[in-house]
């Protein structure tokens, strides 16, 4: 990844802190069967560095590998190439003690929290066996006191919350368990994987704000998985954006929102509600450039840049040379050859107005 050399970083986009989880080169093919060595190029080269008290996001529509990057870094999957590294050591354990303190360290939050709470637990039950498993030190009064303030932490009231079945509880709430279950294991890192998008609107920024005064006050680093924007530019701090399977842009959240330098990440932009207004209506996508199209088959994705069948700039460079992330500046980066020296590559696409000063 590119270091910021932007004179006024936002505030939490410290590059210089801890790099607590780290992905190189990430990559997942799902074989499928059928055709002879047919797979899904589910995802492929994945870099990412994730810093303690830091949120990013990754952002693309459904199916471009957003969870199985967070599978891959949960190790949930292994990877068919690449490496997971955390505190810069590769990890490469699948079972016991070492495995055992990684998966302590990392912790997923799941999109669905009706389907991540067991019906027939309690919230004590669910949160005094996520403490019995990962602190196992704590006994009695002491466990008492770290469950309420495991609910204390996800504003639950403790007294209120503490013998409530989940369907007792809202979508919200669930979530909250959920998290305080994460948060049991005293973990350096948060996944969460779209935890927000099965939840009502109104509810949905108080846990994002929740997540947020977990990254300030514990430092926990979170990858922050959505496919809204929107919700991205208001709670992370550097957003990466993939789409069918490839990273095609990163930066900081607010530059990346505001001046969007990828044809793929423009269209997300355009269609994303008002990006002031985390609840509003979702418009439709209507491009001026005119992207169109459905996602890639994944199975044989488009040679050369991915987005190029549904790019209206691609040339036949686009369509044959996959185009690397490359810095653009002000710790900006992008995959496409409308940003490449013409000096070095022949037949580059004219982006046009398109092409904004991203990097201004
Ligand atoms: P996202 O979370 O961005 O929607 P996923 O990571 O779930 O995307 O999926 C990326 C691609 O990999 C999709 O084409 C999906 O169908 C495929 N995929 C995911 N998991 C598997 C699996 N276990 N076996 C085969 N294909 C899979
Ligand atoms: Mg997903």
């Amino acid at each position: 990844m590119t270091e910021l050399a932007d004179p006024a970083p936002p505030p939490h986009a410290d590059t210089s802190g801890d790099v607590v989880l780290a992905a190189a080169g990430l990559t997942k093919h799902f074989s499928v069967g059928g055709r002879r060595g047919a797979a899904v190029h589910a995802l492929d080269d994945l870099d990412l560095a994730l810093r303690a008290g830091q949120v990013v996001a990754l952002v693309g529509e459904s199916g471009s590998g957003k969870s199985t990057a967070a599978r891959l870094l949960a190790r949930l999957h292994l990877p068919t190439r690449g490496s997971v590294l955390l505190h810069g050591e590769p990890v490469t354990a699948r079972r016991g003690r070492a495995f055992r303190a990684y998966c302590r360290r990392v912790q997923m939050i799941f999109q669905d929290p009706f389907a991540s709470l067991n019906p027939v637990h309690t919230v004590r039950y669910t949160l005094t066996r996520s403490l019995r498993i990962h602190r196992p030190e704590l006994h009695g009064a002491e466990r008492e006191a770290a469950l309420r303030s495991l609910l204390d932490r996800v504003q639950l009231r403790p007294d209120r919350f503490v013998d409530k079945f989940p369907h007792e509880l809202s979508g919200g709430q669930r979530q909250r368990v959920a998290i305080a279950r994460a948060l049991a294991a005293e973990p350096e890192v948060l996944l969460a994987d779209e935890p927000i998008s099965m939840l009502d609107v109104s509810i949905r920024i108080g846990i994002l704000n929740l997540l947020r005064d977990l990254r300030d006050r514990l430092g926990i680093a979170i990858l922050y998985i959505t496919h809204d924007i929107a919700s991205a530019r208001y709670f992370a701090d550097e957003i990466r954006v993939l789409y069918a399977g490839r990273a095609v842009e990163s930066g900081d959240a607010e530059s990346v929102t505001q001046r969007p330098a990828h044809p793929y990440t423009q269209l997300l932009v355009r269609s994303a509600p008002d990006p002031d207004q985390l609840v509003g209506e979702r418009r439709t996508a209507t491009w001026s450039s005119g992207a169109r199209g459905e996602p890639p088959n994944m199975v044989r994705p488009p040679a050369g840049c991915r987005f190029h069948p549904r790019c209206p700039f691609a040339t036949d460079l686009c369509r044959t040379s996959v185009p690397a992330l490359t810095g653009i500046g002000a710790g900006r980066s992008v995959a496409c050859w409308g940003y490449a020296d013409p000096d070095e590559h022949a037949g580059l696409p004219d982006l046009g107005a398109a092409r904004q000063e991203v990097a201004a």
